[in-house]
């Protein structure tokens, strides 16, 4: 496995796998990640692996993603320990560039998703999708994948980054896979590591809420407004647990819906402690 830390010794391995064809069958894949990987990490990894005949990581803890309160520089990053699980996973490249190399000094060039960007997350971290849409940019112009791989994990990222990839015309198909939880129910998140015992306990509030309104859902319950009635009841039974958002939209704009159609996404995003988690379901 080869480690890459510019832009341009990633744009010549892919380029030169392109020349010599190596790529054929299937193409290259990307799987963007900010490290601290864990099994949901390993599930992107793995299938690109299975598509793709060439498989990249990206490993970027992207500071233009984290508001100045955030967590950036806390967040948890274990390097020797993600390239032995991307390694053990079948990647053929990890790029790891520093903060300098994908912002060069008076970096001043951003990508904007208008209108989805202020939606969901991007309601509650101003500036988090502009930072998203940026560094995915700089890495599919960098890698030029034919696949790139994202968790369903992060539903309105993925929601964002369809639209730049269609409006920008990147080229690139951007393939997205199910959320890995722990036994328990929580959905797998670098911050997890955050959480106290206890915290740990009240988190799973998120994926209870979510799986009573996919059950709610699959036996017919179709309005918006008793399915997000009934998540709120799951919360209010956890007062330790804050709510940031608990919403129902359409996955394509993040638009909220009066009614949950087949395709339909009701997230949730909540404060354990100081740490902030999300959650959700694409409605069946
Ligand atoms: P991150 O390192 O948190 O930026 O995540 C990198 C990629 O892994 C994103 O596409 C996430 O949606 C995905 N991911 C994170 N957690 C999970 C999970 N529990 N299951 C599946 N994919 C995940």
């Amino acid at each position: 496995m080869e480690i890459f830390r510019t832009v341009s010794e990633l744009r010549r391995w892919s380029r030169a796998l392109r020349a010599a064809r190596h790529i054929e069958a299937g193409g290259i894949g990307l799987v963007p990640t900010m490290g601290a990987l864990h099994a949901g990490h390993a599930s992107l990894i793995r299938a690109a692996r299975a598509r793709c005949a060439q498989v990249a990581v990206s490993i970027f803890v992207n500071p233009t993603q984290f508001a100045p309160n955030e967590d950036y520089d806390r967040y948890p990053r274990s390097f020797e320990a993600d390239c032995a699980l991307a390694q053990a996973e079948g990647a053929d490249a990890i790029f790891a560039p520093s903060v300098e190399e994908m912002y060069p000094p008076g970096a001043a060039a951003f990508v904007e998703v208008a209108g989805l960007s202020d939606r969901l997350d991007g309601a509650s971290r101003p500036g988090h999708f502009r930072g998203v849409a940026t560094i995915v940019t700089k890495l599919l112009i960098a890698a030029e994948p034919d696949l790139a791989f994202f968790g369903q994990k992060d539903a309105a990222q993925v929601a964002v980054l369809r639209r730049m990839v269609t409006d920008l015309r990147l080229g690139t198909e951007i393939v997205v896979f199910p959320i890995v939880r722990e036994q328990d129910g929580l959905a797998l998140s670098s911050r997890n590591a955050y959480l106290s015992a206890t915290e740990r306990i009240q988190a799973l509030t998120l994926s209870r809420a979510v799986r009573w309104v996919e059950a709610m859902a699959a036996q017919g319950e179709r309005r918006a407004g008793v399915l997000l009635e009934a998540a709120r009841q799951i919360f209010a039974s956890e007062p330790a647990v804050r709510i940031d958002f608990i919403a129902l939209v359409d996955w394509a704009t993040l638009e909220p819906t009066e009614v949950a159609a087949p395709g339909t996404l009701f997230a949730v995003a909540a404060w354990v402690g100081s740490t902030r988690l999300i959650d959700n379901a694409i409605l069946g």
